[in-house]
């Protein structure tokens, strides 16, 4: 795999000119704070109709609208799971919720994703953990599936950013 397909960025999410966005949503789908928030205002109204349909999502798994007023012609809603200690599966979920956010955009033909940082706001997962989890996740999965091209990590402050390059340098 190509090193360059994965690219770490500070910066605004709904600004990206990706094929999807992916958003750390919570298991109502029907928007919330934080990254939810923004994307909820960027996208507009014809977003939360179309997640109405979807009848929520469980912690670990992904689903796929369109992105509407975006640049990203789709969002992926990811639950990441809210941090309880450790002992609570948070790890394993929180994979899940990568790999299966990269399996949804390759059964929609996308091939540049932006992935917010899962969990590390609102639902407190510790941000080194998870960004270790996101980035080695990330790699698995393009070391088996070129079909995805580029993997952005959009960081929104650069103390987020100097967490996600210094684990990307991290010999694995
Ligand atoms: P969660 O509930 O999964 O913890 P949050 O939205 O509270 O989700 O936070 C996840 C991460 O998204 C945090 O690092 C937060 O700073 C970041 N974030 C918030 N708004 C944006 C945005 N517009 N673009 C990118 N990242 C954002």
């Amino acid at each position: 795999m190509p090193s360059e397909s994965i690219v770490i960025i500070e910066g605004d999410i709904t600004r990206q000119n990706v094929d999807a966005i992916v958003n750390a949503a919570n298991t109502s789908l029907l928007g919330g704070g934080g990254v939810d928030g923004a994307i909820h205002r960027a996208a507009g109204p014809e977003l939360l109709e179309e997640c109405r349909g979807l009848h929520g999502c469980p912690a670990g798994e992904a689903k796929i609208t369109s992105g509407y007023r975006l640049p990203a012609r789709w969002v992926i809603h990811t639950v990441g799971p809210v941090w309880r200690g450790g002992k609570d599966f948070e790890d394993e979920l929180l994979a899940n919720c990568y790999r299966r956010s990269l399996e949804v955009a390759v059964q929609n033909r996308v091939r540049s994703l932006a992935f917010p940082a899962i969990s590390t706001g609102a639902y407190g997962f510790p941000l080194q953990r998870a960004t270790r989890i996101a980035i080695r996740e990330v790699r698995a999965f393009l070391e088996t599936n070129p079909a995805i091209e580029k993997v952005f990590f959009v960081c929104f402050d650069s103390y987020t950013r100097n967490v996600y390059e210094s684990v990307l340098a991290e010999d694995v």
